[in-house]
C-alpha cells in the first residue's frame, strides 16, 4: 500500500490529504491557516480525533516542516519513508499542460512562467512545490491543474470576439477553471448512471464560494462558465461573474479607483456579498431572506438565476442534456438553490422531486423516476482525483 499526499497550497495557507492507495481510504486530512501570520492554526484529523494547535508559521517552508513533524510525533505514520509520492493542486496550466504532469525542472519552470496569467495563485503553488520537494526530495511529485479538463474546448468556445491577434499574442482566450472537480463528477456521474461517459451530455454545476458551470460532451468539457480568469461567469459569494467590461472605466471615472482596485471590487467585494451587503456565505443570505430581508432574496435569486440560464444555453449548446450534476458547498448542501435553479426546466425534460432534493451532502438522484434527464447531486472528491494522479503518473 503506498501513501500518497494531496496538497493544495495558498499563499497564507496549506491543505493536504494523505490517502492509502489505491484504496483511497483517508488516513489524514487538515490545514494550516494563516501562514505568515501571527497564530498560525494548524488542525489534523488524527483517527476519530482533531488535533488543533496554534503558533506562528512564518512561511511554507515551517508550514511544510510543521506538518511532517506532527505526521509522526502524533503517530499518524511512523516514518516519513512511508510516503510515495505528491500530488500539487496548481491552479493554471495554460494551454501548455492539457494533463497532470510528473514534475522536473523543465515542469516547475513551465508552472513558474505561467504565473503571469495566474499571479494570485501559481506562485503559492510553486512555493509549495518546492518546499515540499526539498522535504521529501526521493519520491515523484506530481502537478494537478485546474484548466487541464478544459483544453479539450473547441476554439468557438475558448476564443473571445477580439482580434485574433490578442489570442496568438498574449493568450487571451478562456480557460477554465474547477476542472478536477468537474471531471471527478462527471465520472462519478457515468458510474451511478451505469451508462459509458463517451456517450453522455453533461451539465455540471459547481457550486461554491467560487463558481462555475461546465458542459461535458462524451467526457471532454465542451464550454465552461468561467473565464481567462476565475472572475467570469455566474454570480459567485465575493465575485461578480459577467459583467460588461465598459463598467470597469466608467467605475474607475466615478469612484477614483484605479483599475485594479476596481478588478479588486469585483473579485472581493461584489456577487452576493455586494448584492446582499453583509455576506458572501449563502448559509447567513438564506437565513436572512427567510426573514424577508429583501437584499439577501434578491442575492438568491440573482446567483440561482445565472445557473439556470446557463443550464437552458449548455443543454441547446450539445442539443440536449443526459443529466444535471449539483457539486461543491452550495450545490450539495442548498436544496432551496437547487430548487430555484432547477425550476421550470420541465420544457426540456427536468423533473425532479421536491422530497428528493431535501436530502443533502451524499449522492443521490434528485429526479422523478420517469425524467427524461437527471439530476444527481455528487460531493466533490478532488484531493482524489489528484491522489489518482500521483499513482498513474509515477508508475
Ligand atoms: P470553496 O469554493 O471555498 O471550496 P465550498 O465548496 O466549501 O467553497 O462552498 C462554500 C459555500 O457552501 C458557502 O457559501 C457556504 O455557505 C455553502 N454551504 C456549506 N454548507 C452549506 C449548507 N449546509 N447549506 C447551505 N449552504 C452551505
Amino acid at each position: 500500500m503506498a501513501k500518497i499526499f494531496a496538497v493544495n497550497a495558498g499563499s497564507s495557507s496549506l491543505k493536504f490529504q494523505l490517502f492509502d492507495m489505491p484504496e483511497e481510504k483517508v488516513i489524514t486530512k487538515g490545514l494550516i491557516e494563516r501562514i505568515g501570520l501571527k497564530d498560525s492554526v494548524f488542525t489534523m484529523s488524527v483517527g476519530t480525533d482533531r488535533h488543533k494547535e496554534t503558533k506562528d508559521v512564518p512561511n511554507h517552508e515551517e508550514a511544510v516542516a510543521l506538518l511532517l513533524d506532527r505526521l509522526i510525533s502524533l503517530g499518524v505514520i511512523q516514518s516519513l519513508n512511508e510516503i510515495e509520492g505528491v500530488g500539487h493542486r496548481v491552479v493554471h496550466g495554460g494551454e501548455v499542460f492539457s494533463d497532470s504532469a510528473l514534475i522536473d525542472q523543465d515542469t516547475l519552470k513551465k508552472i513558474e512562467d505561467l504565473s503571469e496569467l495566474a499571479p494570485l495563485h501559481n506562485p503559492a503553488n510553486v512555493t509549495g512545490i518546492k518546499e515540499f520537494q526539498k522535504a521529501l526530495p526521493d519520491v515523484p511529485h506530481v502537478a494537478v491543474f485546474d484548466t487541464a479538463f478544459h483544453q479539450t474546448m473547441p476554439e468557438n468556445s475558448f476564443l473571445y470576439s477580439l482580434p485574433y491577434e490578442y489570442y496568438k499574442e498574449y493568450g487571451i482566450r478562456k480557460y477554465g477553471f474547477h476542472g478536477t472537480s468537474h471531471k471527478y463528477v462527471s465520472e462519478r456521474a457515468a458510474e451511478l448512471l451505469e451508462r459509458p461517459l463517451s456517450q453522455l451530455r453533461l451539465i455540471s454545476c459547481h457550486l461554491g464560494n467560487g463558481a462555475s458551470i461546465a458542459a461535458i460532451k462524451n467526457g471532454k468539457s465542451l464550454d465552461t462558465s468561467m473565464g481567462f480568469t476565475p472572475l467570469a461567469g455566474v454570480t459567485m459569494g465575493t465575485r461578480s461573474g459577467n459583467i460588461d467590461p465598459a463598467l470597469i472605466p466608467y467605475l474607475m471615472e466615478k469612484t477614483g479607483k484605479t483599475a485594479d482596485e476596481v478588478i479588486d471590487v469585483l473579485n472581493k467585494k461584489s456577487g452576493m456579498l455586494g448584492v446582499s451587503g453583509f455576506s458572501s456565505d449563502l448559509r447567513d443570505i438564506e437565513m436572512e431572506a427567510n426573514s424577508g430581508n429583501h437584499r439577501a432574496e434578491l442575492a438568491l435569486h440573482i446567483f440561482a438565476d445565472r445557473i439556470h440560464k446557463y443550464l437552458g444555453s449548455y443543454a441547446a449548446r450539445m442539443s440536449g442534456v443526459d443529466a444535471i450534476i449539483f457539486t461543491a458547498g452550495i450545490g450539495e448542501n442548498s436544496a432551496s438553490i437547487r430548487a430555484k435553479v432547477l425550476n421550470g426546466l420541465e420544457f426540456m425534460g427536468v423533473y425532479w422531486d421536491p422530497d428528493l432534493n431535501k436530502i443533502r451532502g451524499q449522492e443521490v438522484f434528485v429526479n422523478y423516476p420517469h425524467s427524461p434527464v437527471k439530476v444527481i447531486v455528487i460531493p466533490t472528491n478532488e484531493e482524489i482525483m489528484i491522489a489518482r494522479d500521483v499513482v498513474r503518473l509515477s508508475k
